[in-house]
């Protein structure tokens, strides 16, 4: 009677067929990965575009449109600080 569920990547818990995560570690997983773009954003400057497009779809698992969506605002950030992390960013000028 099992056949409709899987268990969470993230927790082991047995959870309706959606994904590979239920709610609760798919919304930590993607606070985690926020933090880690914004991180690899902000600590790679000498990366071209297109090297850091690749670097995202390869080690975040993610695709093409979002890779880019993330690091067309790396310029931005690098002068603004990120706005799409979700810790807030500290606006010291
Ligand atoms: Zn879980």
């Amino acid at each position: 009677m099992i056949m409709n569920t899987d268990a969470c990547w993230g927790c082991g818990k047995k959870t309706p067929k959606m994904g590979f995560y239920c709610k609760s570690c798919r919304a930590k997983t993607e606070k985690k990965e926020k933090e880690w773009i914004a991180a690899t954003l902000l600590n790679d400057e000498t990366s071209t575009d297109e090297e850091m497009t690749a670097y995202f779809m390869f080690e975040g698992n993610m695709s093409r449109i979002k890779a880019l969506f993330y690091v067309k605002q790396r310029n931005r950030a690098l002068q603004e600080g990120m706005d799409f992390t979700l810790k807030p960013y500290s606006k010291s000028r």
